[in-house]
């Protein structure tokens, strides 16, 4: 047992605990970084295709203004072909980092900026698209670059296309540069998460003080000074958690109180009749030549002290063991009434000679699961007080009734009664209202603890009304099927 407690001991040491600030901080960089690595990405996503598109308009504008040209000059009428539109258009073609191509209504290529192919035909089906007066714009995203084909309209009235312009420009600078630009953020990202580290650890490190204060006060208490004052002021969750275990305190302090009185009023209790033997034995022996009967008397009040003693110690060891037990109560099918019927019977001797008239009434037959043992030292403790404490030709009711749900077991007496103020505490350990009359009657003041216990054991309540002078009257009830 103690092996197995070590080694669940061992199994809870620090390391494997998580400390708060870790998942803490965690978050708090997390919320940080999360939208702020999407809010980049997003970011730079949509520059890189603004460029693109303001380059690809601004390529096709440039275009229409030397296709204007074009148009104006006859260009591919060669009526004025002095090299000036040819450098233009080669000038812009270096600009855009680009290769302009003229086709003229022959598919023929008349001008590449390349000069690679001159002279050759180009029938793509955007030239010819754009002969049909649709010109067009595409972008290659895998290839980073974009192709526009621009008509050239020839300078008659009739206005017909006389040429096509085919651009195609490189996108690579813009990306390029684009790279860059994330290069430069995602620096300035690693920056902000190292601030955000930094500072979610000083966040945390403030957070959790007042748990941190609240720990420290408590190792305080765990290392003995239970009066320690627990209260905190930092956040609700820490108030609550100070207050649950300082009310676990005060019932530890309660407890161990309580411990404390029971085991001087135990060697109270023990005390008591050994001191009267002791007074009894000297006073014996210091009579010298006594007669007899005096002897006889003596040993007689001797006897009755060692039994009062034995009464103390087995109505403790009783209690002690309903304690231990709680957990093995012993149920079985049990008739009240017959349970009843067997306590009266026992205890009929003792009434007959305190002239107490014992009456049994059964309202109903009654069966339920109860501890036998339990029940009947119980109930054997409420009907020999009630006969204890009462007068002379008293009496003793008995009553066994039950309803769909509980049995009832009343005992009624017309004895002394108890004073009101009292009633709370009779059934307190070794609580006793006349102190002389109980010791006369050899009560050891823990029956009514005893039955008290065996009555919370079966999740029943007990309940007594009484008049001074007039009698008693403890009510017990007990589920008829036990709760477990
Ligand atoms: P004891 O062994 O002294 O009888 P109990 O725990 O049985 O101890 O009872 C506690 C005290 O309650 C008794 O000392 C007595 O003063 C009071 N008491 C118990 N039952 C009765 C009763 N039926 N009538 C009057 N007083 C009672």
């Amino acid at each position: 047992m103690e092996n197995e407690r070590k080694r669940w001991q061992g199994f809870r040491v620090p390391g494997f605990s998580v400390s708060l600030k870790a998942p803490v901080a965690i978050l708090l960089v997390l919320f940080g970084m999360v939208p702020m690595i999407l809010c980049t990405q997003i970011l730079i996503s949509s520059l890189r295709q603004s460029q693109t598109d303001s380059r690809m308009v601004e390529v096709q504008n440039q275009c229409q203004i030397l296709s204007s040209k074009m148009t104006r000059t006859g260009y591919l009428r060669g009526e004025v072909r002095d090299g000036t539109m040819d450098s233009e258009i080669q000038a812009m073609a270096d600009v855009y980092n680009g290769r302009i191509v003229v086709v003229n209504q022959d598919f023929r290529i008349v001008q590449d900026t390349f000069h690679i192919a001159e002279r050759r035909f180009l029938v793509a089906e955007e030239v010819v698209r754009c002969f049909q007066g649709e010109s067009s714009s595409r972008y290659n995203k895998e290839r980073h670059y974009f192709a526009q084909t621009i008509p050239i309209y020839d300078n008659t009235p009739v206005k017909g296309i006389e040429g096509v312009l085919v651009i195609t420009a490189s996108t690579e600078e813009i990306l390029s540069l684009m790279d860059a630009v994330e290069d430069k953020l995602l620096f300035l990202q690693l920056l902000v998460v190292l601030i955000l580290m930094l500072a979610s650890m000083v966040a945390v490190t403030v957070l959790l003080q007042p748990f941190k204060e609240l720990q420290r006060k408590l190792n305080q208490v765990a290392a003995g000074a239970l009066d320690t004052d627990i209260s905190t002021d930092g956040y609700r969750e820490t108030k609550e958690i100070a207050r649950t275990v300082g009310s676990t305190i005060s019932k530890l302090k309660e407890v161990d109180q309580s411990r404390q009185e029971f085991v001087s009023n135990v060697s109270h209790e023990l005390k008591t009749p050994i001191t009267s033997i002791r007074v009894l034995a000297d006073s014996l022996m210091g009579m010298g030549e006594a007669p007899v009967e005096l002897y006889r008397e003596f040993m007689e009040d001797i006897s009755d002290e060692i039994d009062r003693e034995n009464k103390i110690i087995d109505d403790l060891l009783s209690l002690v063991k309903i304690d231990k037990s709680e957990a093995e109560i012993n149920l079985s099918q049990v008739d009240i009434v017959v349970l009843v019927k067997q306590i009266l019977k026992r205890l009929r001797p003792i009434a007959n000679k305190r002239k107490v008239q014992l009456i049994l009434e059964s309202i109903r037959g009654v069966t339920a699961d109860v501890d036998e043992t339990k029940l009947s030292l119980a109930i054997s403790n409420l009907v020999e007080n009630a006969i204890k404490y009462n007068s002379p030709e008293g009496w003793v009711r008995v009553t066994v009734d039950a309803d769909h749900k509980f049995f009832y077991v009343k005992v009624a007496d017309s004895g002394i009664g108890i004073p009101e103020e009292e009633q709370d505490r009779i059934f307190e350990r070794f609580y006793r209202v006349d102190k002389a009359r109980s010791r006369q009657t050899g009560g050891s003041g823990l029956g009514l603890a005893i039955t008290r216990r065996v009555i919370l054991i079966h999740k029943g309540a007990i309940r007594l009304t009484s008049k001074e002078g007039e009698g008693s009257t403890f009510t017990v009830r007990i589920p008829l099927n036990y709760i477990a």
